[in-house]
């Protein structure tokens, strides 16, 4: 599959919950650029050659006031694709109009299924309600983190959301180091949800790439809220892949691709969008 052009945008810090096995610290949860950094986002992505998806994280993005009223009004004059990965509290009010913004350009959401604060009748509910807002060519996941402790109440969580006709996606519990180490009793249970051997479409297993030749940096950036662009996720914790900042005008893609040096890859974007080489 060749690299889908693909950006990961933090666009604010701030968050709404509180998640006990939230893996951004508190401090890291915290602030939101300005209307004028906004502006010169917009700016950036506007003068990107080609076509990009940007997938905006936070935090959690709703819960900044400059995600509906500024960005999400101004990624829609530009021609890249847009995703979304929230905690899914903003009002549906709010949602219908996000869809109705992005129009035919929606191309992922995932809403994060965060039981310390919802129930989950409720949360399908208001899933099934949304999804039915959305073309079928827009994808719709369910992320849910198979947090320690609870994993054996999750098989019925999956059954509930898939009996929804929604799609459920497990992903372990990651740690600042890599992955939670399961005990002998829940790591069956784990494996039972998320299969054996998952593939990046079925599950978040963080799984390592190292030696494979990767886009990241090419086709793919992570970008922070200041602004701050890495190749990928876990090149920024190792303080790697610095691409320059997007509102300073030092940004540069790196010249081509190269081969993975790392021991997890925390997220499957890079692998489902083709920029991580797989093979057959
Ligand atoms: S919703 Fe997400 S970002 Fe917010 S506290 Fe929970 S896990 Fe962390
Ligand atoms: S495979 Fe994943 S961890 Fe490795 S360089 Fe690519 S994006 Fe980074």
């Amino acid at each position: 599959m060749p690299p889908r052009p693909t950006i990961e945008w933090q666009t604010n810090g701030v968050c709404n919950y509180d998640c006990s096995y939230c893996i951004q610290s508190r401090k890291y949860r915290q602030g939101h650029p300005s209307d004028a950094d906004i502006d010169r986002f917009l700016a950036f992505f506007a003068d990107l050659p080609g076509v990009w998806e940007i997938k905006m994280s936070g935090g959690e993005p709703f819960a900044f006031r400059g995600f509906m009223e500024r960005i999400i009004p101004g990624l829609a004059t530009l021609p890249h694709r847009v995703s979304v990965l929230t905690n899914f509290s903003a009002p549906l009010g709010v949602l219908r109009r996000f869809v109705a913004l992005v129009g035919d350009r929606l191309e992922v959401v995932s809403v994060s299924l965060h039981r310390e604060y919802v129930d989950v009748g409720a949360f399908v509910a208001k899933a099934r309600t949304f999804r039915s807002w959305l073309r079928p060519e827009t994808a719709f996941v369910v992320n849910n983190v198979l947090v320690p402790g609870t994993v054996a109440e999750l098989a019925a969580v999956k059954a509930e959301v898939e009996a929804a006709g929604l799609k459920y996606f497990p992903q372990v519990m990651k740690t600042k180091h890599g992955v939670h180490a399961y005990d002998a009793e829940e790591l069956p249970l784990v494996q039972a949800i998320t299969g054996a051997c998952p593939t990046a479409r079925e599950a978040n297993v963080a799984p390592s790439y190292r030696g494979r030749r990767c886009w990241a940096g090419t086709a793919y950036f992570v970008l922070d809220q200041f602004g701050r662009a890495f190749a990928c996720r876990t090149a920024k914790r190792f303080g790697e892949g610095y691409l320059g900042n997007v509102l300073d005008g030092t940004f540069r893609l790196a010249p081509g691709p190269a081969v993975c040096r790392y021991d997890i890859c925390p997220c499957t974007v890079p692998a489902n969008r083709g920029i991580v080489e797989l093979g057959a």
